[in-house]
């Protein structure tokens, strides 16, 4: 309920907005008075009065990360795109000759964690090309700044306390301590909080070092896998290939059948081979359509997402450590003229399919699940392939244009 308006307060709201003065407070003293409460916190939670004082106590706003944190991308992003972009041959070659420099190394760590090589050096090379870039922000700004910013600020306010806590164990000073806009750190960009969760210090030098050691680096990403349910010895999936007649409506990742129900509904490997007779669950995934690469993945699929919970990364993930290993390109590469679409083009599919009486969910401009079960159903209703993927066929039979990818 609120209260009716007091005449007096409305005047002088009327008068500071005419001499453009704004009534809230300037955001530096908003965000000192927010880094305060950030201190108190801090000392409640255990961590050194000179970490506190001299940290956080120096703290900058940065206007660039709330930028980045708000940016949306302009286009979808194809899996063509995404992969290939990735899942480079050079990176392929780099990984192949770390795999080997490193061989004992990683085979101590394999033998410790359960956790094999190829994948490893495959997390390495998609975080940070294998050490190339760790990202120059100071982390304590970047995770302050974001702390003390309404949209994610008690999800930031923990990667804060943490990493106060990795300085105050003496693993790194804060002015070394650099990472990504968002916070995330060293050869393979953890967060705080899952560095003071899973980082190792493998190399015995009494420090949890994941920017100055590969050791201490590879030890962690093993031991975090291990934390997100890793099952030894098994893929994460594999390409497969589909009979002509096949039921799409059975891909995605909430859709997991026993490899039995797989084989009766006809796939096979990525050559045309049965698949093996192991008692296993699996999701198929169809990134690209229909045209594109079909996968099966496992568990260890979902273990990837739990470091990035994102498809396309967990395929890139799981096919470049399959490369390294010398598994051969994909047999059936994902088709590089698939269309990207703007966030308005979404939004004008979403009201189209609406419109025809297949509810695609709010218009938002993401291609979201509920987008694409609409799609599905406006393909079954009009003789199509029913993958939920935005074709080409799709947009041209909802009279929707778009230029070719460039
Ligand atoms: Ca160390």
């Amino acid at each position: 309920m609120s209260k009716p308006a007091n005449p007096f307060h409305l005047l002088l709201a009327l008068a500071l907005l005419a001499a453009g003065v704004h009534a809230r407070a300037a955001p530096d003293d908003e965000f000192a008075a927010c880094v305060a409460n950030l201190q108190h916190a801090a000392r409640e939670r255990g961590v050194s009065p000179g970490v506190v004082q001299n940290s956080l106590g120096n703290v900058h706003f940065v206007d660039r990360v709330i930028e980045l944190d708000r940016a949306q991308p302009e286009f979808t992003t194809t899996f063509a795109g995404y992969f290939n972009g990735r899942v480079t041959e050079q990176r392929v070659e780099q990984g192949r000759h770390l795999l080997e420099q490193h061989h004992d190394l990683l085979r101590r760590i394999y033998r410790q964690y359960g956790v094999p090589p190829r994948y490893l050096v495959a997390f390495w090379g998609l975080e940070t090309h294998f050490g190339s870039y760790f990202g120059r922000m100071p982390v304590l700004d970047s995770v302050a700044t974001l702390a003390c910013d309404a949209r994610r600020s008690d999800y930031f306010t923990g990667q804060l306390m943490a990493a106060l806590k990795i300085i105050d164990e003496g693993s790194i000073t804060a002015e070394r301590m650099k990472g990504s806009w968002a916070g995330a750190m060293g050869h393979v960009q953890f967060m705080p909080k899952v560095f003071l969760k899973y980082a190792v210090d493998y190399d015995g030098d009494g420090k949890r070092d994941l920017w100055g050691s590969i050791p201490d680096a590879m030890a962690s990403a093993a031991n975090f896998l291990r934390g997100l349910g890793w099952k030894q010895g098994w893929r994460w999936g594999r390409e497969v290939t589909l009979p002509d007649d096949f039921p799409y409506e059975s891909a995605g990742l909430d859709e997991q059948k026993p490899l039995s129900e797989w084989k009766k509904l006809g796939v096979h490997d990525a050559y045309g081979r049965p698949l093996a007779s192991a008692d296993i669950e699996a999701s198929l995934l169809v990134p690209a359509g229909h045209e594109g690469p079909k996968f099966l993945v496992y568990h260890n699929f979902n273990v990837i997402m739990g470091w990035n919970q994102s498809e396309f990364y967990a395929l890139a993930v799981g096919r470049l450590a399959d490369r390294l290993a010398g598994a051969a390109e994909l047999v059936n590469p994902p088709p590089e003229d698939a269309p990207r679409l703007s966030r308005d083009q979404v939004i004008a599919l979403q009201e189209r399919l609406a419109k025809r009486g297949f509810d695609p969910g709010e218009a938002d401009g993401i291609l979201g699940p509920q987008t694409r079960k609409a799609i599905r159903r406006f393909q079954h209703a009009n003789g199509m392939i029913a993958d939920g993927f935005p074709s080409r066929d799709v947009l041209s039979e909802l009279s929707l244009h778009v230029a070719d990818a460039d």
